[in-house]
């Protein structure tokens, strides 16, 4: 659908739209052509782009620049965490919560995903337990906010218990950057993972992050780039647009308050029209701008076709999921029925949703919703 002016964009945890500055930050990037690693002028402008960038980056997050590496996004800061960390820690097995991203689900077995509670907050007695039961040390993967739920979870709790049975703990904060403060130091953990298009620049960056000393196995070899840990020409444009999204982040103080307070008035009048909805994670501590709410009755494919005809637009589950019919395993492991995780929608708000986008919501999805609980 063209972006018309009735179109509301509340699926922000997807993708953000970019932020302002950003637009003119890839506009000058993309006229400053040189490769980075060139050491004429041309590669120099390109390379101090990269460094002004990673600086932000370091800044935002409490670190020191070196311990960023640019990735192409969450999925490949993940995966060079998940392969890359463990391989050289000798890492014999990777247990992670039952509610990960598929990045990172997809690298961990069955028997090793810790269960959640009702809540959607990791069990931390399951995790002491699955760690107490192996003799080798483990990586623990546990992320800082849920894509689909915005539940947050106790990072630094589960890291003091890992860190007990000697693991080492990633933390995929990709949703979390630009929605809470995220300070890598607090957290406690290893290495953490961060992705530029969700925080309000372009697709195709993101970071690894990685405390000092902690050596890595590069899973991309063949160039020197990033002090070898990620080889491959750098993006420069995504990575100087991720530094300009950040500065508009930062400058946005007040922006996480409104968007929370938006938010919470769109799930009281959701409860008040509709006693029967249930808004996975209210009972947790979340980030402010996700609402995931099912009404049983009306599948979340409807709904989703249904707001997206009066230009809203919405996701179901998570995006990569997204055209699948099998219900989400966050839910799932959350304790929802099938029948209602495939009736579950995902509202996520962000620093450009307005009053009038969530009345607009409101105005089109109650009236559907209610039919659909009649
Ligand atoms: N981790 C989480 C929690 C996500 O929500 C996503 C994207 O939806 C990713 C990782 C993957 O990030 P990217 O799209 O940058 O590969």
């Amino acid at each position: 659908m063209s972006q018309d002016k009735v179109s509301v964009y509340l699926d922000y945890n997807a993708t953000s739209p970019v932020r302002p500055g950003v637009a003119d930050a890839v506009a000058a990037s993309l006229r400053e052509y040189g490769n980075p690693s060139s050491t004429h002028a041309f590669g120099r402008n390109a390379r101090a782009a990269i460094e002004d960038a990673r600086e932000t980056l370091a800044d935002a997050l409490g670190v020191a620049p070196s311990a960023v590496v640019f990735t192409s996004g969450g999925t490949e800061a993940n995966a060079l965490a998940l392969r890359g960390v463990a391989r050289s820690a000798g890492c014999q097995s990777i247990i992670a919560s039952a509610i990960e991203h598929p990045s990172v689900l997809s690298h961990v077995g069955d028997a090793d995903r810790v269960p959640v509670k009702a809540t959607g907050e990791i069990d931390l007695a399951a995790l002491e337990k699955l760690l107490g039961a192996r003799a080798a040390p483990a990586l623990v993967a546990l992320m800082l906010a849920n894509n689909e739920t915005g539940t947050l979870q106790p990072v630094a709790e589960a890291a003091r218990i890992a860190k007990k049975h000697g693991a080492l703990v990633h933390c995929d904060a990709v949703q979390a950057l630009g929605k809470v403060a995220v300070d890598f130091g607090d957290l406690c953990v290893d290495s953490m993972s961060v992705s530029a298009h969700k925080a309000g620049g372009i697709k195709g960056a993101g970071a690894l992050i990685l405390r000092p000393g902690l050596e890595i196995s590069a899973d991309i070899s063949g160039g020197g780039q990033e002090r070898s840990r990620r080889a491959g020409t750098e993006n420069v444009t995504g990575i100087v647009a991720f530094g300009a999204a950040l500065v508009h982040a930062r400058r946005s103080e007040n922006e996480n308050g409104r968007v929370q307070a938006l938010r919470d008035e769109m799930e009281a009048e959701i409860s008040r029209a509709l006693p029967r909805a249930r808004i996975f994670g209210r009972d947790a501590q979340r980030l402010g701008n996700t609402c995931c709410v099912a009404v049983p009755g009306v599948t979340s494919e409807s709904q989703i076709m249904w707001l997206d005809l009066a230009g809203i637009a919405v996701s179901a589950g998570s995006a990569c999921s997204s055209g699948k019919i099998s219900p989400s395993h966050v839910l799932l492991a959350m304790g929802a029925a099938p029948e209602e995780a495939k009736a579950a929608i995902r509202v996520s708000l962000g620093w450009a949703t307005t009053v009038e986008d969530i009345q607009r919501f409101l105005e089109v999805w109650l009236p559907l919703a209610s039919k659909a609980a009649a």
